[in-house]
């Protein structure tokens, strides 16, 4: 279908594997060239060979407002002309943790970094220096970026200690990880019956987008919270995904679950570098220089990252926003139900292609048929995430033109 092209020879020659993140090789949907993406605007982006899509990964979801939004670029351009950055504090970081603090429900004192991955990894320092413990608890196929400790695999047995799920981690690293199954209390529970002395933390998303949209069930972010309470242990949202998308307070507001910690990134920074922790004053206090547990960054709290998350976040003070994203995600998810499986939690949803069982944990799934969907999408003009264990994300940029069009392109490919 597609010839290899020069740049995508070049990129090959010059980049590992041709790309700077491994899910944009798009291998798991069979294309052995990737997109090359040169502009972006609203819902659609245009790929380097000329094409017009219709995009629902959205750069996997910080852009709320769509590609190329007017207002960030306005402010993001005026905030260029007096520099870039200064490694110094400026005002807008004051006005961006004012914004954070006010939204979501937990977060007393917050802290600017640059990616979500650096946000879990100091969130997950803070907590284990905080309770002067090592343990924490992540579920199978929940994602905190790619820090260390995070990337572990579930080891024989339930409630195992972790083993390493990348050459390069040293076992000595996860052995302090346990993984546990997604929404299954009862395995939660044995993990803190036998780890819970020295459990420093449980990371959880509480919706989770990266095994597909998975729903919490009923009751499991409240039995986390009882968890942590009766061990000691933090819990730790992961909202990197979640936080501004499904409520403007995240999940926390959305379920009223309150954690210790929430790591924050994507829309927080408004399509710009920019990710944040934050949580109860006092565990946030003992961050350096406050506290002693250290964390730093030269470029945190940029002023062109600050400047696009501000006048975001501003505009999702608008509760009309919410009511649009829920109105357009409903329309999408009733559309395409016909076809598999639809999970969907406000604006994130995964449609399980010819599935009808719902998914409630990490699973193998047919991605074989998601391979096909994703293609045949393509040829039609269609942009999803390139893999089955990923959301869609609806933004105010898409209209039901771009609903209704996608929809039937879903059903001319998987036949209705
Ligand atoms: C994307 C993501 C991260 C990592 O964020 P990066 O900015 O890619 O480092 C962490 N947690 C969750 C839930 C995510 O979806």
């Amino acid at each position: 279908m597609l010839i290899k092209s020069d740049l995508w020879q070049r990129a090959q020659k010059l980049i590992p594997g041709g790309v700077n993140s491994p899910v944009r090789a798009m291998r798991g949907v069979g294309l052995d060239e990737p997109l090359f993406v040169a502009r972006g605007d609203g819902a659609t982006i245009e790929t380097a060979d000329g094409r017009t899509l219709i995009d629902w990964v959205q750069s996997w979801g910080p852009l709320i407002f769509g590609h190329a939004d007017p207002e960030t670029i306005e402010v993001v351009r005026e905030a260029a002309l007096d520099g870039t950055t200064f490694g110094a504090s400026t005002e807008r970081e004051v006005e961006l943790a004012a914004e954070i603090v006010d939204a979501v429900p937990s977060v007393e004192r917050v802290r600017l970094v640059s990616s979500g991955t650096e946000a879990g990894m100091s969130a997950l320092r803070l907590a284990r220096g905080f309770t002067r413990r090592d343990r924490v608890i992540k579920f199978n196929g929940g994602y905190h970026g790619h820090a260390d400790a995070f990337l572990a695999q579930a080891g024989s047995g339930l409630a195992t200690l972790g083993i390493p799920a990348s050459p390069g981690v040293p076992s000595g690293v996860t052995e302090d990880t346990i993984v546990c199954e997604y929404n299954d209390v009862d395995g939660v529970a044995s993990a803190v019956e036998r780890y819970g002395e020295g459990l420093a933390a449980i990371f959880v998303e509480p919706v989770a987008g990266n095994m597909g949209c998975v729903p919490p069930a009923r009751g499991f972010l409240e039995a986390l919270r009882l968890l942590c309470d009766a061990s000691g242990a933090l819990l730790v949202f992961d909202e990197v995904i979640t936080g501004f998308r499904v409520a403007r307070g995240g999940a926390q507001e959305l379920y009223g679950v309150t954690p210790d910690l929430t790591v924050l990134g994507k829309i927080v920074g408004g399509g710009l570098p920019l990710a944040a922790f934050g949580g109860r004053a006092e565990v946030m206090a003992q961050l350096a220089p406050s506290g002693s547990v250290y964390q730093a960054g030269t470029l945190s709290g940029n002023p062109l990252a600050t400047a696009a998350g501000i006048s975001v976040l501003r505009r999702l003070r608008d509760r009309d926003v919410y009511d649009e994203l829920e109105r357009r995600s409903a329309r999408l998810a009733d559309g395409v139900a016909p076809f598999g499986r639809v999970q969907r939690v406000g604006a994130m949803l995964t449609l399980f292609a010819g599935r009808e069982e719902p998914v409630e944990r990490f699973e193998e799934l047919d991605t074989e048929l998601y391979a096909q969907l994703f293609r045949g999408l393509l040829e039609r003009g269609v942009y999803v995430a390139p893999s089955q264990y990923e959301c869609l994300f609806p933004s105010l940029a898409h209209g039901d033109d771009e609903i209704d069009a996608t929809v039937e392109a879903v059903g001319d490919v998987l036949g209705r």
